[in-house]
């Protein structure tokens, strides 16, 4: 395989369709804003800038990576690649759209890969006619530096598939890890509780956010507290993602704290706001 299609030049977008470049795959990079494609390459380039500048790779390939990488608006463009990451907002009916119509335009061989967060791989891969070639590749953010990629298996997903997909990873240096199709994956079901656990506590007054975010990071060894890092991912993401296991299960100890609904009913997003359970004045 050397063409691969990334659907989505956003955050994770642009991130996945560097590391493919950065494996020596040629890309095409599909929004539909050309301002977005615009912005993936800017990022794009600097993220490359960066790791120049720390010596992990030369100028000469930082430059190759680049020249990799065609973004363009048009879906037609995914004719002829073996594989499709999309990356479109976390939205089960626009995912589903997305997945009909590249089951349409893609070779009957390609198979179509989905960056989502939480959504049923299994519902995604029934709207096409190739369920047995859909298949969840879960990037962690930031995309060049996160190891991690979580392979998710529909129900119809075949072994073919995931073998090719889990050589691919390796190929971008990541580590791949292979899990069922269930509510939140592995990563987001242990995860989201965990962050919600950590807003109930600030709640009910357990303990003050830099408490509750030092506890968690010194006792458990992790890099960042559980508050910084749902500013980081976006409160309204996280709150989307506990529905979602809230749902799938039917369990109440998913149930989403009061607190974190609040705060995305009042535009407390997290850094993209400017203000979560912290305040970040400079957007940063
Ligand atoms: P984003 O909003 O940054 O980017 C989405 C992009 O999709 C935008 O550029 C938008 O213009 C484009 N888009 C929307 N509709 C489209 C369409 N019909 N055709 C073509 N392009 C379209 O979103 P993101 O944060 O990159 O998230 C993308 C996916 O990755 C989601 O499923 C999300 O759950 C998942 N994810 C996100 C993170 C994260 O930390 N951001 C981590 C893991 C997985």
């Amino acid at each position: 395989m050397k063409s691969i299609g990334v659907l989505g030049a956003g955050t994770m977008g642009a991130g996945i369709a560097q590391v493919f470049a950065r494996g020596g795959f040629e890309v095409r990079l599909v929004d539909q804003a050309s301002e977005m494609i615009d912005l993936a390459m800017v990022r794009i380039r600097s993220s490359l800038d960066r790791f120049v500048a720390k010596e992990k790779i030369t100028l000469d390939e930082a430059k190759a990576t680049l020249g990799r990488i065609q973004g363009t608006m048009s879906y037609r463009d995914l004719s002829d690649v073996g594989l499709v990451v999309e990356a479109v907002p976390e939205d089960a009916h626009l995912k589903s759209r997305i997945l009909s119509k590249l089951d349409e335009i893609c070779a009957p061989e390609a198979i179509l890969a989905s960056n989502t967060s939480s959504i049923s791989i299994t519902r995604l891969g029934a709207v096409t006619r190739r369920p047995e070639k859909v298949i969840g590749m879960h990037f962690m953010n930031p995309v060049p530096l996160m190891t991690l990629v979580e392979i998710i298996r529909g129900m119809a997903t075949d072994d073919a598939t995931t073998r090719t997909v889990v050589e691919i990873s390796e190929k971008l240096g990541k580590v791949p890890c292979e899990v069922n199709d269930s509510p939140g994956f592995v990563s987001n079901r242990i995860l989201m509780p965990m962050i919600n656990e950590a807003v109930f506590s600030l709640m009910e007054g357990v303990a003050t956010r830099e408490v509750i975010d030092t506890v968690m990071k010194l006792g458990t060894n992790q890099p960042m507290g559980p508050l910084t890092l749902a500013d980081f991912i976006g409160l309204d993401v996280c709150l989307h993602i506990l529905e979602v296991l809230h749902d799938g299960f039917g369990d109440p100890k998913y149930r989403p704290c009061p607190l974190l609904r609040k705060m995305v009913d009042s535009g407390f997003l997290g850094r993209k706001t400017g203000r979560g359970f912290y305040e970040y004045p400079s957007g940063d």
